[in-house]
């Protein structure tokens, strides 16, 4: 079993003033309580702390990570709480402590490839912090070790498969290459044991004749090298396990065919040497065309450097060189992040973004030269737009921040989306507006009576969302108008002593539509609905002129009669804009007798055009104005109209107030077209003007002053007629 000694010798060996007394504070506790417990092997418990804590320093980590790395499993397996951690150790430490608890308790239950990838971001992003990934590496690590002891079958292959599908190509991300290798194998060795012991048992086989052949070739190289006078240490290229199982796999080729390739790295003093041992090899052997690579001059976007080539060697077989400084080695084999997505193959613009600024950390590392300092640079939330949450059956979904309940019911199915009533996270049920939480696990709940609203549109976070709930209520309003437009025409009919059903034949409906450019008779209907065409328009090409002129003698009186009595001016609609219409007979409730500014409502009213109302006024109520009849309409800004407003002001009765109240209007450049004054006994004047308004600022103004005026008690815009 490995001693504290081991990790604080090791720590100081790259950061000579790191804190080790943090460290034995950290070795000490975990032993404490820890006591009694055993590992399966049946080893002391602290032996796997105390592992996970020496493989850190071999990530070198600082020292906070290191002291995690042993009380890691602290909270999860002793009677430690938190409380304990923080008095004992401080905020830093126990956020991080607690973070790798809370990743250790996520269960990962696909091996589908997209939910792979999104449970390594959820990961990632729970993490918050780069320290908490790599001490749960580290565990990873240490459990794959002794997986062995684990007697079921089944769980050694769940946490191979959970070390393969996410711990693993999280290790390469960060650039981790022997752990991403060493976590391959292992997981390899327990998932495919067959295919394990076959490429085992060939590997071995092959060793010595292979071993053989590459320090034939090195030596010839060598040679070459030292007549040249260049410095360099060759070495042959480990080949793991599962990379030689996956080549075969991915290519369909034969373990022969992927061993046979000789690799070799030389490792030289400067850029200039990589590439005179470029030139040097080229002059023994012969290289194949299309494969020398140079990402010294063009390094790789993970910020890898080497010169590769490949050439036919001693006996025709093919060799391949990797060649690069001693700097570019240790980036690709150990830097954080100097390798995270190499040989990855599904790389979206997304992540590219993501992980910028792990390749900038990489650059600030060469220039930090204290690792405190960098560890700083890490305490970054990694993925901070982002939230991934479960579904009940394990997959993971992610989500802008701030998405809600809503916008997970739409992923699902559209129809789950309109049918949302509410949820349940983790059991618990949360109203619609919650904000879904990292890690959380969610169920919807759906009742068939539900239908989306309009407010939704105000909570949720996702375009698809947004998407469905607009289309949603534009189908609906769509499905009312055309209901609205098929009774305005039954109505109409009607007034012609004929019967709908002679009128409203299907072919002809067809005609009348595409004559008036609808392209379908829905369309049609849901046009006279809006009030978008009239009426008499569709009447016009559906009923037998005879009839039409009969009816309009009939009527035309009449018919005048009322148009001149709810229009002031014919040609104008008083200011009002209805969405997507014109030419439309606008009127004013002479109830609330709305003025621009005021928020306003139409209905469409049975053959005279739309009502415009005040959104709350009284006499909306009242069934003429039906809901199913209510359209937007809004004021038009740009066209300024005078209305008629009525003030009623109430005042002393003093002689000349007159004169000082309608001298104030006029200074607004109001027009005083009525004005009625009474008296009373109690010496009170009442003051009706009939005044001439833009609109309620122009309104608002206008009382204002008139408030203002010594003797004045009130003044009030009359609503009611
Ligand atoms: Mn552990």
């Amino acid at each position: 079993m490995r001693r504290l000694e081991d990790i604080t010798e090791a720590i100081t060996s790259y950061n000579p003033e790191a804190d080790s007394d943090i460290i034995r504070k950290a070795y000490v506790y975990s032993a404490k309580v820890h006591h009694g417990q055993v590992r399966l092997s049946g080893e002391p418990y602290l032996s796997h702390p105390i592992e996970v804590s020496y493989i850190l320093t071999r990530l070198k980590m600082d020292a906070v990570t290191t002291a995690v790395g042993l009380l890691h499993d602290t909270l999860e397996d002793t009677h430690t709480t938190p409380q304990d951690i923080e008095r004992i150790f401080g905020k830093e430490i126990l956020s991080l402590v607690d973070g790798v608890t809370k990743i250790s308790k996520i269960e990962f239950a696909s091996r589908e490839e997209q939910q792979a990838e999104n449970f390594r971001k959820m990961i990632l992003a729970m993490a918050e912090d780069i320290r908490v990934i790599l001490v749960k590496l580290a565990d990873r690590a240490h459990n794959m070790r002794t997986l062995e002891y684990i007697s079921s079958r089944e769980k050694q292959k769940r946490i191979a498969m959970e070390t393969l599908d996410i711990y693993a190509p999280i290790s390469n991300r960060l650039g981790i290459g022997w752990l991403k290798s060493e976590l391959e194998d292992s997981s390899f060795k327990y998932l495919y044991p067959e295919d394990y012991k076959y490429i085992e048992s060939r590997v071995e086989s092959k060793f010595d004749e292979r071993d053989k052949y590459i320090k034939g070739v090195a030596n010839i190289v060598s040679d070459e090298l030292k007549k040249a006078d260049i410095a360099t240490r060759i070495t042959g290229r480990p080949k793991y396990f599962y990379s030689i199982f996956q080549k075969m796999q991915s290519q369909n080729i034969s373990f022969d065919e992927v061993y046979d390739l000789a690799g070799l790295r030389i490792i030289t003093d400067t850029i200039r040497n990589c590439y005179a041992v470029l030139g040097i090899i080229h002059s023994i052997w012969k290289p194949i065309h299309g494969k020398i690579k140079d990402y010294i001059a063009m390094p790789k976007a993970n910020m890898y450097q080497s010169l590769h080539t490949t050439v036919i060697g001693p006996d025709g077989e093919r060799v391949e060189f990797q060649i690069r400084t001693e700097d570019m080695h240790n980036t690709a084999e150990e830097g954080i992040a100097a390798h995270w997505r190499y040989k990855e193959k599904k790389i979206d613009e997304r992540d590219d973004k993501k992980f910028l600024w792990l390749r900038h950390l990489l650059e600030w590392q060469q220039d930090l030269k204290d690792p405190k300092e960098f560890m700083e640079t890490v305490k970054i939330d990694l993925f901070p737009d982002e939230v991934y949450v479960f579904t009940p059956k394990g997959d993971v979904k992610g989500f802008p921040r701030g998405a809600t309940p809503i916008d997970f019911a739409y992923q699902i199915h559209t129809d789950v989306g309109n049918r949302c009533v509410g949820a349940k996270i983790n059991g618990k049920i949360v109203p619609l507006k919650y904000k879904l939480k990292n890690g959380d696990i969610i169920e919807i709940l759906t009742s068939s009576a539900r239908t989306p609203s309009r407010d939704w549109l105000k909570i949720v976070k996702t375009s698809r969302a947004k998407t469905k709930i607009r289309a949603w209520i534009k189908n609906e309003q769509k499905q009312r108008s055309i209901a609205l437009g098929k009774e305005i025409c039954e109505k109409e009919i009607q007034r012609y002593d004929l019967s709908s059903s002679a009128v409203m034949k299907p072919k002809a409906l067809l005609k009348a539509a595409a004559a008036l450019g609808f392209s379908k008779v829905d369309n049609l209907m849901a046009g006279i609905g809006y009030g978008k065409i009239s009426v008499q328009q569709v009447m016009a090409r559906l009923i037998p002129e005879e009839k039409i002129l009969e009816r309009k003698k009939r009527e035309e009186s009449k018919l005048r009669k009322i148009v001149e009595k709810v229009t002031r001016k014919p040609s104008d609609k008083g200011g009002i804009k209805v969405k997507g219409v014109d030419d439309i007979l606008i009127r004013f409730g002479k109830c609330c007798n709305p003025i621009p500014g005021d928020d306003i409502i139409g209905f469409i009213t049975r053959g005279r055009g739309i009502s415009v109302h005040i959104r709350n006024c009284s006499s909306i109520a009242d069934i003429e104005y039906d809901p199913d009849r209510r359209i937007d309409v809004e004021w038009d800004k740009e066209k300024s109209v005078p209305h008629l407003v009525q003030v009623a002001i109430v005042t002393v009765d003093k002689p000349g107030l007159l004169a000082k109240i309608s001298s104030a209007i006029a200074v607004y450049d109001v027009n005083i077209s009525n004005a009625n004054i009474q008296t009373t006994e109690d010496k009170k004047a009442y003051l009706n003007f009939s005044i001439e308004i833009r609109d309620i600022e122009h309104l608002k103004n206008v009382i204002k002053t008139v408030e203002r005026i010594k003797g004045v008690i009130s003044v009030k815009r009359v609503k009611e007629s």
